[in-house]
């Protein structure tokens, strides 16, 4: 099946249910992003900010471009004026730069917390406890050029879908609480970004509104699977 055919297949049945796709292009050529574009998709992920800023460059301005990887500060910049959502945040740090960098263009940038819910190591995100401490912040309380819109998790890379099910359920009770005690009168804190090629279905079950879908879309990966990359 083609870029295209795929790309329907699991649109049509992941937004059917009410849950957004987000396209993982990385590692694959611009090319190929277009070529799912050209199929209606306009939400794409990347991990890395060189290749996106190289695609962003090169592709339509509609697209919303959406950072799935690890983020170091220093990198923020070349972002900024574009990025539609950062959804791995893993740090009060990260967040305090990325309101710089997005307050020098006049823009709130929206953001999600990456939560640690695999059973794995090397694998970034904030703990539950973490996760809470920075937003009781008063530093975070203060930032007016970001604004957090939700979690986003990974669950273990293992085939019992019991634990992968558990993870899942972990994060959107999570979410609830959050959601209850310090965006009880805000709308805009709704997503849950859970599930990928492997998983997504299980994700949905348990409360996705999000999934970030690569493999099964583009094909295989030619570079090293991010899994193993540090
Ligand atoms: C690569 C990646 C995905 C997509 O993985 P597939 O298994 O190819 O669907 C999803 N989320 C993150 C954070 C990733 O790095």
């Amino acid at each position: 099946m083609s870029i295209a055919d795929n790309l329907l297949k699991y649109k049509n049945e992941i937004e059917s249910q009410g849950v957004k796709l987000v396209a993982v292009s990385k590692n694959h050529p611009a090319e190929a992003v277009l070529e799912a574009y050209e199929a209606g998709q306009r939400v794409f992920g990347e991990n890395l900010v060189q290749e996106m800023v190289d695609k962003q460059a090169q592709l339509p301005a509609d697209i919303e471009w959406h950072l799935i990887g690890h983020l170091q500060t220093n990198k923020v910049k070349y972002i900024a004026p574009f990025i539609k959502l950062i959804e791995s945040v893993d740090s009060l740090k990260l967040l305090k730069e990325i309101d710089k960098q997005a307050a020098k263009h006049q823009r709130v940038i929206d953001c999600l917390l990456q939560i640690y819910i695999a059973d794995e190591e090397s694998k970034f995100g904030l703990g539950f406890d973490e996760a809470i401490e920075l937003l009781r912040s008063d530093e975070f309380a203060a930032l007016k050029n970001v604004r957090i819109i939700g979690l986003m998790g990974i669950a273990t890379n293992i085939a019992q879908e019991k634990q992968i099910s558990a993870e899942f359920n972990e994060l959107k009770v999570l979410f609830d609480g959050i959601k209850v005690s310090y965006f009880r009168q805000s709308d805009y804190f709704k997503e849950i970004s859970m599930g990928m090629s492997s998983d997504y279905q299980l994700a949905i079950e348990e409360g996705s509104t999000m999934v970030r879908i690569g493999s099964n879309i583009f094909g295989k990966r030619v570079i090293k699977h991010w899994k193993n990359k540090e």
